[in-house]
């Protein structure tokens, strides 16, 4: 529990949350201001940052009731799909410094939107930045 966190509150019952889930490391209640009704965060219930942070066996905790609680919302709200969104970092755009996963239901011409310009790679860029990617994975596996 971090004090000032506001998803460590809703865990620990000081401030109220419409919970639709919850097991032993995992909790899902609505998002307070969604950008669709049935917009759920998943949250695990220890206080950790960002999604790099969260232990192994909460993330597959969290990722098992994601999968679960999307068909429920699909279900219960009629959409005919959804985005999974999860903001780590301000850069980001990560506003609550405890990690959570949105799930997002989503309308025909709804008024939610993702998108951005998109860059391309020049010459050997690609297959260069691919390489550092895999260096740095080969040395966090020693
Ligand atoms: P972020 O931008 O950090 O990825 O998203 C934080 C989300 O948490 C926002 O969608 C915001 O509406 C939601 N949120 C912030 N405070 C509360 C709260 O006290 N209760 C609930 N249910 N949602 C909250
Ligand atoms: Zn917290």
């Amino acid at each position: 529990m971090e004090k000032n966190c506001v998803f460590c509150k809703i865990i620990a019952g000081e401030i109220p949350a419409t919970k639709v889930y919850e097991d032993d490391k995992v909790l899902a209640f609505l998002d307070i201001a969604p950008f669709n009704y049935g917009h759920t965060l998943v949250i695990p219930k220890i206080h950790c940052h960002c999604f790099t942070e969260i232990p192994p066996d909460t993330l597959a905790a969290m990722m098992a009731a994601a999968q679960k609680l999307a068909v429920a919302v699909m279900r219960a709200t009629g959409a005919p799909a959804y985005n999974l969104l999860m903001n780590n970092g301000q850069v980001a755009g990560q506003e609550v410094p405890h990690a959570h996963l949105h799930i997002i239901p989503r309308l025909v011409d709804d008024t939610v939107s993702f998108s951005a310009p998109q860059k391309r790679y020049d010459g050997e860029a690609l297959t260069e930045l691919a390489a550092k990617i895999q260096e740095r994975l080969a040395k966090n596996a020693n």
